[in-house]
Formats: structure tokens, sequence, C-alpha cells
């Protein structure tokens, strides 16, 4: 990484450090954190500036309140959560640059944390409003970004901060990018990517290419139908995305000039509604029924499937096979998450709904690296470069 890390600073005792973490966990309505991955791996920077006796500032995002002020979306809960993992006080600002905040940070000590409120409640954060950007910038004395799951979006507290304060890697960015870097620049092969999920138009430029770089490709969850759409299959009515058929029909071309396989499901869970309760039955893609859902992957799929990633030394995997929120339809996304976890090679799963899944099932322990990021580690793959990182300092 050529990036300076924070760790390369040697002035941080009672230097103000402004943290952008990305503490956007999921909590639930009884405002119950499900998921507190993203808070545990932020912990490690946290704990390292307040062992360096600086005084640390955190701003974060959680969900898309749009600008407005939601208490839905309160880092509340989150901040309950940090005084109990660091068994410590720490302040919480509701009102960015209030009076309150003003005196709040006169009086911090060294090696105090104060966490700020949802920084998406201002408008200008998503905008990468520049004045707000400064206005932030002033609180503190220096910048460290450790948000890699938000290191892709341009916004005020991720990309224009940087142009008016000394800015500075965090551990857990600096852990994310070296694992991708590694991935694009010398993967061991075979290099097999596993994409799923609903939102084709993510993933589909990321195939594009991808094309050039891995061996083989393996789809599965809504995105599959668009693609059996686009060789020509009855899909019934499962999810197809019928802007992206023309583009997955150039892709699938592309593929074989470049003889990459592009692996799809050969057989379905297809439900006659879209309900956890739904029945189904199992379905090739040949005999798909007029009407039908496709659900999940079917057995054979998860077999074809399982059988490639044992086989693979490298493998990325990015969205469900199912709709694995229904338990009778988890079963294709149980199955590959089971297969990386068997495999001792390097079995990496990006962010979102896959490494939930992952750690759900307890499979965490048994992969290489589980991401923070799932759009972020998307972006990276791609080669493209990270606002939240082009613009932090370089190594000297
Ligand atoms: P994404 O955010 O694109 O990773 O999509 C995740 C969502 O895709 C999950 O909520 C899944 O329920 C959904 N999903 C996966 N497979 C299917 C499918 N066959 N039909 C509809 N939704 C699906």
């Amino acid at each position: 990484m050529n990036k300076a890390s924070i760790t390369d600073y040697k002035y941080l005792e009672g230097t103000k450090v402004l943290l952008r973490d990305d503490l956007n966990v999921p909590i639930n309505k009884n405002g119950v954190i499900s998921d507190d991955k993203k808070i545990i791996e932020a912990l490690p920077t946290i704990k390292f500036l307040i062992e360096k006796g600086a005084k640390v500032i955190i701003v974060s995002h959680l969900g898309r309140p749009k600008g407005k002020v939601m208490p839905e979306y309160s880092l509340q809960p989150v901040v309950e959560k940090l005084k109990e993992l660091l068994d410590m006080p720490i302040l919480f600002e509701k009102e960015l640059f209030s009076e309150h905040m003003q005196k709040m940070l006169r009086t911090m000590k060294n090696g105090d944390v104060m966490v700020l409120e949802n920084i998406r409640f201002y408008e200008e954060e998503e905008q990468n409003d520049e004045e707000f950007a400064k206005k932030l910038a002033d609180i503190a004395d220096i910048y460290c970004n450790d948000a890699f799951g938000t290191a892709h979006r341009a916004h005020a507290s991720i990309a224009a901060i940087t142009k008016f304060i000394p800015s500075y890697c965090g551990l857990l960015m600096t852990k994310e990018v070296e694992v991708f870097s590694g991935l694009i620049e010398n993967p061991n092969r075979p290099f097999v990517v596993i994409l799923g999920g609903a939102k084709v138009s993510d993933k589909i430029k990321l195939i594009s290419n991808l094309i050039d770089k891995v061996d083989c490709i393996l789809i599965g969850g809504a995105m599959a139908y668009t693609f059996l759409a686009a060789q020509g299959y009855n899909v019934g009515a499962s999810k197809v995305d019928e802007s992206k058929i023309e583009y997955a029909k150039l892709l699938l071309e592309k593929a074989e000039n470049k003889k990459v396989k592009i692996g799809l499901p050969v057989d379905h869970l297809v439900a006659k509604e879209f309900s956890f309760l739904a029945e189904y039955d199992v379905c090739s893609t040949e005999r798909f029924p007029e009407g039908g859902i496709g659900m999940d992957i079917g057995p054979k799929t998860i077999r074809l499937y399982t059988k490639l990633i044992n086989q693979a030394k490298t493998a990325y995997w990015n969205g469900p096979m199912g709709v694995f929120e229904y338990k009778r339809f988890s079963k294709g996304t149980r199955a590959i998450a089971k297969a990386m976890a068997q495999n001792p090679n390097q079995m990496i799963v990006g962010g979102g709904d896959s490494a939930a899944a992952v750690r759900s099932y307890g499979y965490e322990p048994d992969f290489y690296f589980v991401s923070t990021g799932g759009g972020a580690s998307l972006a990276m793959l791609e080669g493209e470069e990270l606002p939240g990182l082009v613009n932090l300092k370089d190594k000297e």
C-alpha cells in the first residue's frame, strides 16, 4: 500500500483526529444491532488512537436518511455498543457545528472518544459539498479514513474533506485494500467469482471487467434470470432486469470469445408466489414453468458450483444465490458458504448479505477474508479508484 497509515503519524498525543468509520450496521425495529461486524472491525484503529492519547472524533453514516434527521437512523445504538465494547464512556454529539459541540471539543481530554450523529442527516454529505467538508475538517487536526465499506462513495466526509486536512489511512482500510489489490494483481488460479443478489445493474459492469481477469464466473440469485432470458430461456415470472438483457447477451459472447466460463443455474426452486411459506418445485432451466418464480438455485446447480469452488485457488463471492431471508430458499446460499468454508485457499466474501449469511451460518472463521465492503470490494475488483483512498496522503 502506498498510502500513509495513521500509524505513520508521530504526534498523536493530544491531536484531534477526525476518524471516518463505516458503522452502518443493521438495526432491528427494537433498536438492537443484529450484526456488529463493522463495529468490531473498526475497533483496532479506535483503540490505537486512544492508546496514543489522541482525541478521537468519529464520523459515520447509518442507512439512507437522505439528508433529513430521522430518529430511526440515529447512531445512538452504535454509541451504546461502542461503550460496551471499549468499556469506557463515549461522548455523543447530536448537532454538528453547534455551540454544544464546540464546548465538547474544547473539553475533550487525551484518549477521549466522541461520536458525531449520522452524517447523512446533512444533505451536503452525499453532495460531496466542499464548504461542508471544510467545516468538518476544521473540527480536527488530522483526518483518518477507516471506512472501507463506503470508500467507493464520493461524499463530503470521504472525498471532499481530504482537500482541507492531512489525511491518513486507518488499519481496517489498509487491511481491506491490501487483500483486494493482491487479488487483482496476482490471484492464484483458478480464480472463481460467484455473483448473486437482485441488482443486476450493480454487478453487470463488474462481470465485463472481470472477464479479463478470472477463470470462471458463477451466477445465481435473481441476476441469473436476466442472463437466462438473454440466452432465450423462458424464466416464468422470475425477477428479470429487461433493460439489461442486451448487455447480458454481449457479456456472454465476450466470455465465450475469451474462454471464460460463465456458470448459470441448470435447475431452480420454483414457487408460484413470492412468500416465505410458498410451496416449490425443483425445475430444470429447460422446463421452467409458465408464471413460476425462481427463488433459489436447485440441487444440481449446487453440486456443479460446489465442484468448481472446490477446485478454486482463489474465490470471491458477493450476493446471495436465492431469497435466502426465507429459510426454505436459503439452501443455495448456505451451500456456497459451506463450499467456500471447506476450501483452505483464498476464499473471500464481500460485504452485505453474503457476508452476513456466512457469519450467521458460523463459517466466518473458516474464510480467508470476510470483507466489510460489498460495493467497495466490487469497485476495487473492477479496477476503479476509490474516492475514499486516492486522495489520502502518500507514504513518504
Ligand atoms: P443485492 O442487494 O443485489 O445483493 O440483492 C440481495 C437480495 O437479492 C436479497 O434480499 C435476496 O432476497 C434477493 N434475491 C436473491 N435471489 C433472488 C431471486 N431469485 N428472486 C428475487 N430476489 C432474489
